[in-house]
C-alpha cells in the first residue's frame, strides 16, 4: 500500500463541480485582482471565524508582516516568536525591520510556553507572535494575560489552524490581529500562493487594505509606504468553493487523529500530540517524537509510507540568522524537538485503512528495534 504524506488531487476531484464553476466565473468577469470575489470571501471567511475583519492578501509570511508594519512595529523593537516553529514567523518580524525573541515552547503541546514569556520582555518588545502549531490552538487565555500585564500586542500565526479552537473561540479571533496562509496544503488550501489578515480592528483592518495595495487607497495617491501584497480573484473563487468543506474536512482529520492515538499509544517510546482540555486542535499535521526518528522514517519510507519533518533545523540555526549570533544549546527544547519530530499522513483523503496499514507498520519497526 502507498500513503502519500499529501495528494491534492482527491480535493479536485470532490469539488470539481465548484472549482470549475469558480473558474469559469472569474474567466467570464473578466476581472482578476481586487474585485466582487475576494470581497466575498472576505466576508465569508470573517464569518466563519467570527471575527470583524479580514483582509486577503498575497501569503501567509506577508500577512504577518503587513500586520507588524500596519502597527510601527520595526527597527529597534523586538518581538517574542515561538523557538520551535517555521520560520516564517521570524521572518515576517525581520522583514518588518524588528528582531525576533525566541521563547522555548510548553514540552507537551509544542507550543510558546506562556510561562516562560515575562523573563524575555524588554522594554523594546512591542508583541507577541504565537503560531497554532500543527493544528492546536496555543493557550491565548495565558498569552493574553501576559500581553495586558506589558501592554504588548498580540500577534496569531494562524497559518496552521483554520477552525481550531482555544475555548468558545476560533483561531484568528483570538488575539488582536491574525495572519492566515492558504498555501496549497493548508487546511484551507488555494491553488497557489494566499493569505490574509483577520482583526476586529477597523482602523488596523484599513490600513492593511492600504499597505497590501501600494500604501494607497485611491489610484496614485500613496500615503503609506506598502507592498503589493493581493490575493487574486481566481484564488478567491477557489477559497470561496472550498470553505464550506472546511468543518467536514477538519472533521475528517480529527477521525484520522483518535485512530492513530488507539493504535499508536504505549507504542516504543513514540510521543503522541496532546490535545489538552479547552482546546479542539484541527490536526493540520499529526507530529510524533522519537529518539529512533531517522530510522523509523527510512523504515516507513520503505514500506510506501511517505513523512515529513516539521521542521528539521530551528530557525535559531539556519544559515539565515547565523549573523544574529544564537547558539547552539541556545534553545535546546527546540533543538530537541528538531531532531525528533515525525509527521505522519493526515489528510481528509487519506482512508482508514491507511492510517491502519501507517500503524501497523510503525508497531512492526518497534518490536524489531
Ligand atoms: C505556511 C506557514 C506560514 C507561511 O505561509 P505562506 O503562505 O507560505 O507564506 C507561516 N507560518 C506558519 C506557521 C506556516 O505554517
Amino acid at each position: 500500500m502507498q500513503v502519500p504524506i499529501l495528494d491534492l488531487k482527491p480535493a479536485y476531484e470532490e469539488l470539481r463541480g465548484e472549482l470549475d464553476a469558480a473558474y469559469r466565473r472569474v474567466m467570464e468577469s473578466g476581472w482578476v485582482l481586487l474585485g466582487k470575489e475576494l470581497e466575498s470571501f472576505e466576508q465569508e471567511y470573517a464569518a466563519s471565524v467570527g471575527v470583524k475583519h479580514c483582509v486577503g492578501v498575497a501569503n501567509g509570511l506577508e500577512a504577518l508582516q503587513l500586520v507588524l508594519m500596519a502597527k510601527g512595529i520595526g527597527r529597534g523593537d523586538e518581538v517574542i516568536v515561538p523557538s520551535h516553529g517555521y520560520i516564517a514567523t521570524w521572518l515576517a518580524v525581520t522583514h518588518a525591520g524588528a528582531r525576533p525573541v525566541p521563547c522555548e515552547p510548553d514540552p507537551r503541546t509544542y507550543n510558546l510556553d506562556p510561562e516562560r514569556i515575562a523573563e524575555l520582555v524588554t522594554s523594546r518588545t512591542r508583541a507577541i507572535l504565537p503560531i497554532h502549531l500543527y493544528g492546536l490552538a496555543a493557550d491565548m487565555t495565558a498569552i493574553n494575560a501576559v500581553a495586558a500585564r506589558f501592554g504588548l500586542f498580540v500577534l496569531e500565526d494562524a497559518a496552521q489552524a483554520h477552525g481550531a479552537m482555544c475555548g468558545d473561540r476560533q483561531a484568528g479571533a483570538l488575539g488582536h490581529a491574525a495572519g492566515i496562509s492558504f498555501y496549497p496544503s493548508k487546511n484551507l488550501g488555494a491553488l497557489a500562493d494566499a493569505g490574509a489578515v483577520t482583526t476586529g480592528d477597523d482602523a488596523l483592518a484599513d490600513r492593511i487594505r492600504h499597505l497590501r495595495n501600494y500604501g494607497s487607497k485611491v489610484r496614485y495617491q500613496h500615503e503609506h509606504i506598502g507592498l503589493n501584497s493581493r490575493l487574486s480573484e481566481l484564488q478567491a473563487a477557489f477559497l470561496r468553493a472550498k470553505l464550506p468543506r472546511l468543518a467536514e474536512w477538519n472533521a475528517r482529520r480529527t477521525t484520522l487523529a483518535r485512530r492513530y492515538e488507539e493504535q499508536l499509544a504505549g507504542v516504543g517510546d513514540l510521543v503522541l500530540p496532546a490535545a489538552p482540555a479547552g482546546f479542539a486542535p484541527v490536526w493540520h499535521l499529526y507530529v510524533v517524537r522519537t529518539k529512533q526518528r531517522t530510522a523509523l522514517q527510512q523504515h516507513l519510507s520503505a514500506h510506501g509510507v511517505g513523512t515529513q519533518i516539521h521542521y528539521p533545523v530551528p530557525p535559531h540555526l539556519t544559515p539565515a540568522y547565523v549573523g544574529a549570533g544564537w547558539r547552539h544549546g541556545e534553545f535546546p527544547l527546540a533543538e530537541q524537538f528538531a531532531g525528533e519530530v515525525l509527521s505522519l499522513p493526515i489528510g481528509p483523503h487519506h482512508r482508514a485503512e491507511q492510517i491502519d496499514y501507517v500503524c501497523t507498520t510503525i508497531r512492526e519497526f518497534f518490536r524489531r528495534a
